[in-house]
């Protein structure tokens, strides 16, 4: 072989190469990808009366749940969606974190030092991946979206703030879509907070949620005409889905007070209050805190080397000494005067919440919900449960990136994708393979 043959021949290597690292993804169309947050699975149960959850229901695949992460919070769950690894892989292990070490808070994302990197840098999110391989996300209200992660930001963040509007929320999937159709997007990313906010408020199964709900569809319905009508309905696949789902719960009734059971001058730090608690009792009082808490009824406590593997949670980095997890509708607070509280509209402070999350990530009502459709999709496709660490691997596929190494599993969503998006995925492992083949014959 000459020497420029030789070098067409190892340009051709490469390319391959490439390709073929690139092969789970399939031919790379556009996503839209949509985190509705606190939307339990049983939310488009009655579809008769949500015709834009029909559409998109009818037209793609539908999980018939999908159970979140331990603790099944938002922070821990949007990571797990984004990585596609469990919590104690990520770091995003709460809502309310603390480095004892660093001597830094994390308080749900609203404190300066929510942005600093030791929180996020745990793992590379897709959007991260993504401009790197210089494919451009744009992200709207997403938690994080703003923040620098492992040194680089999305092409476009619209900063989250408290409980965007309906309003807000049209315009954001305008822009998206306009953003997708016209080429400056690869992925587009739209979170939105009302569904929580109300569950969290009214309950889970109150007219309020259900208005909310049927709003929420009026907005996905013209989501669906707009695609429908635009070049995008075949170059463009849209997944939804939620971080977990919601549980009634008895405020004043089903209080645990920790002050009844425990001096908290013993304590450190107290992280959260509700159904998952971390407290850093001071080093020579763990014992002593832990066995007081220990005949406390309707709740568990934990030292590290006792939580369940099963949550993937015990190795995350800023876990406490002690963990506490409340029985399913029960919320433990120092005492009843500090429960969290929040503002009707009335400038009046409101104790009385109905719903909350957060519990075992196996209670059936803390499950959330997935949807995608688009032309990699299959139509009117039932899938069985997934996990939310697998969502990532599916989105990657649709995007034609390469996975990170992750916690997901492939088989468990394979079965949604289109036969032809299957059979691309297939004749491009088989033309790759045949194509290094022949090189390495010709070598
Ligand atoms: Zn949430």
């Amino acid at each position: 072989m000459s020497s420029r043959a030789m070098a067409h021949h190892t340009v051709a290597c490469a390319v391959i190469f490439v390709a073929c690292a690139l092969g789970p993804g399939l031919a790379s169309r556009k996503l839209l990808v949509f985190l509705i947050d606190g939307f339990r699975y049983d939310y488009i149960n009655q579809l008769d009366a949500l015709p834009g959850f029909k559409e998109i229901v009818d037209s793609g695949v539908k999980a018939d749940y999908m159970t979140p992460d331990f603790p099944s919070l938002s922070y821990p769950n949007y990571y797990s969606l984004m990585t596609g690894r469990h919590c104690e892989v990520h770091q995003m292990t709460g809502n309310y974190m603390w480095d004892r070490a660093a001597g830094k808070e994390f308080l749900i994302g609203t404190n300066p030092d929510s942005r600093l990197p030791l929180w996020w840098d745990g793992s590379e999110p897709l959007w991260v991946t993504m401009q790197k391989q210089k494919k451009k996300v744009y992200m709207y209200y997403w938690p994080g979206c703003e923040v620098e992660i492992l040194g680089v930001r999305p092409e476009y963040c619209r900063e989250y703030f408290y409980s965007p509007s309906e309003s807000n929320l049209t315009q954001a999937i305008d822009s998206a879509l306009e953003t997708l159709r016209n080429g400056s997007a690869d992925m587009a990313a739209v979170y939105y907070e009302k569904i929580d906010v109300v569950g969290h408020h009214n309950g889970p199964l109150s007219p309020e949620r259900e208005d909310a709900t049927k709003k929420l569809d009026d907005i996905f319905k013209a989501m669906n005409r707009k695609i429908k009508e635009s070049s995008l309905h075949n170059e463009l696949n849209v997944i939804m889905f939620s971080d977990h789902g919601m549980t009634d719960i008895e405020w004043m009734e089903k209080v645990i007070e920790l002050t009844r059971y425990i001096n908290m001058s013993d304590v450190m730090k107290m992280m959260d209050r509700g159904p998952v608690v971390s407290l850093w009792p001071k080093e020579e009082k763990i014992d002593e805190v832990y066995n007081k808490l220990k005949v406390v009824k309707n709740m568990k406590v934990f030292k590290k080397e006792e939580i369940p593997d099963r949550f993937y949670y015990k190795r995350g980095k800023f876990v406490s000494s002690l963990t506490l997890v409340a029985e399913p509708g029960w919320f433990i607070t120092e005492s009843i005067d500090k429960l969290p509280y929040w503002d009707n509209g009335t400038g009046q402070a409101q104790a009385w919440q109905h719903g909350w999350h957060g519990y075992d990530n196996e209670l059936m009502d803390m499950r959330g919900f997935f949807l995608a459709y688009g032309p990699d999709f299959k139509k009117n496709f039932r899938a069985a449960p997934i996990r939310s660490v697998d969502v990532y691997n599916l989105m990657c596929g649709a995007l034609g990136i390469e996975a990170l190494p992750n916690n997901g599993s492939w088989s468990r969503v394979q079965c949604m994708l289109s036969s032809d998006a299957s059979l691309a995925r297939l004749s491009l492992l088989v033309s790759c393979a045949m194509a290094l083949v022949s090189l390495l014959l010709l070598t």
